[in-house]
């Protein structure tokens, strides 16, 4: 009988994008839904950086790029990680893959073998345990609490390594929570990392220019840190460009020719045209970024204020990226007559049924009292889909 393989069956679908689809199907039967489900930045890409990939057509940038990217690209990238993150690294230590989502598989792929142990905080962004799951490891959660700002503590760190540990990956600022992990924090943890030679952090920092609070920090730029460290980022969040598919790794030269070697066997280097565009991101004006983390601020602020109005709902305050992680549960075992709202799955389909307001249940990010509400949407999306959501959760008694 024709089965798909093993290692499939055990993969879950991104509830990210599952949600998102429904929410565009519903769209395209003519029903008025917000989605506030998937994260990705509104905005438009910025204008030079969309004539840099034209040019790059009309110069007859179509030939298969070398596998770990174009050398300008990576040079961009270098210079980048020097004038903004004071960080040190040469070409070779660099790889740009099709987005961030693949630099983070790549990494997983290459450091994990089966019966490794992944040190992941919950709530995670759903593709991190997947990820480690296809790899034949075993994803370790540390649960953090509302109130601890969905942070890990370095004991909390140690009580989770084993001898089976090789991996920690930490999301700053968060992706589902908005936490942002300050520099002494990442130094607490650091000191618990370097005590284990075979222990490697996968710092995500694909949200590094959505930050609230000031200075990004990065485990990389502590002392003893950068052997230890495989940097994610791209230019999906920070330029608005989701769709282009372009993400790197910054990590020692051993792991980036590890990676180099799958991506040569599984996708070759990313789309020609989309790495000159992300050169051009990193080397052109940085305005539209800053007036993009303006606005996304402005709308953190609105959506905090709303979502604290909502009788119901616990808040805390997102320091950085797009969504708001509010605590739902006070909902569960409740019914409006013909829902039973049982879990935060339930929560979110009957926020999307009632309310037309498409959101992400916290169960797929490992916060089953939770839920997700991306405000990568325009000041009155997010007013009336508060509203209704508001409406809605009034009827639950
Ligand atoms: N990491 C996190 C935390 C994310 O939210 C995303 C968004 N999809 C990614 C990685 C992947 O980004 P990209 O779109 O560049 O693949
Ligand atoms: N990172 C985004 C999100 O969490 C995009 C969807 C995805 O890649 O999972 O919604």
């Amino acid at each position: 009988m024709a089965q798909l393989s093993d290692r499939l069956n055990r993969l879950a679908p991104s509830a990210t994008l599952a949600m998102s689809q429904k929410s565009n199907e519903m769209k395209a039967q003519g029903i008025d839904v917000i989605n506030m489900s998937v994260g990705e930045p509104d905005f438009f890409t910025p204008d030079h950086i969309k004539q840099a990939a034209k040019k790059a057509i009309d110069d007859n940038f179509s030939k298969y790029s070398p596998v770990p990217g174009y050398a300008d690209l990576r040079k961009a990238i270098v210079a980048k990680l020097k004038n903004e993150n004071g960080l040190d690294y040469s070409i070779s230590e660099v790889l740009v893959s099709n987005g961030a989502k693949q630099s983070v598989c790549n990494t997983v792929m290459a450091l994990i073998n089966p019966g490794d142990e992944v040190i992941i905080p919950a709530p995670y962004w759903v593709s991190y345990p997947q990820m480690v799951k296809l790899a034949g490891g075993t994803p370790v959660f540390i649960e953090t609490k509302i109130d601890q700002n969905f942070k890990i503590t370095a004991d909390q760190l140690e009580a989770a390594i084993t001898p089976k540990t090789k991996m920690l990956i930490i999301c700053s600022p968060c992706n589902p929570t908005g936490s942002v992990y300050t520099k002494k924090e990442l130094e607490g943890l650091s000191e618990v990392i370097k005590k284990h030679n075979d222990l490697y952090v996968l710092a995500d920092e694909i949200y590094e220019h959505i930050n609230y609070i000031g200075e990004h920090s990065s485990f990389a730029q502590l002392p003893g840190m950068k052997d230890k460290t495989i940097i994610v980022n791209g230019v999906s969040k920070a330029y608005a460009m989701t769709g282009w598919r372009i993400g790197f790794i910054a990590a020692p030269e051993w792991i980036v020719k590890g990676c180099n070697k799958l991506q040569g066997q599984y996708t070759s280097g990313p789309c020609s045209v989309s790495q000159k565009a992300a050169e051009d991101a990193y080397v052109g004006s940085q305005s539209e970024v800053e007036y993009m983390r303006k606005a996304f601020e402005r709308r953190r602020d609105l959506i905090v204020k709303l979502a604290k109005d909502i009788p119901g709902l616990e808040v805390n305050i997102p320091n950085g990226a797009f969504y708001l992680f509010p605590k739902c549960n006070s909902f569960f075992g409740k019914s409006d007559g013909t829902h039973i709202i049982n879990n935060s799955t339930d929560f979110a389909l009957y926020l999307l049924e009632m309310a037309h307001v498409a959101t992400v249940g916290g169960d797929a990010f490992g916060a089953p009292e939770c839920f997700r509400i991306s405000y990568a949407t325009s000041d009155e999306n997010i007013i009336k889909a508060m509203n209704r959501i508001k409406e809605v959760l009034m009827k639950l008694k």
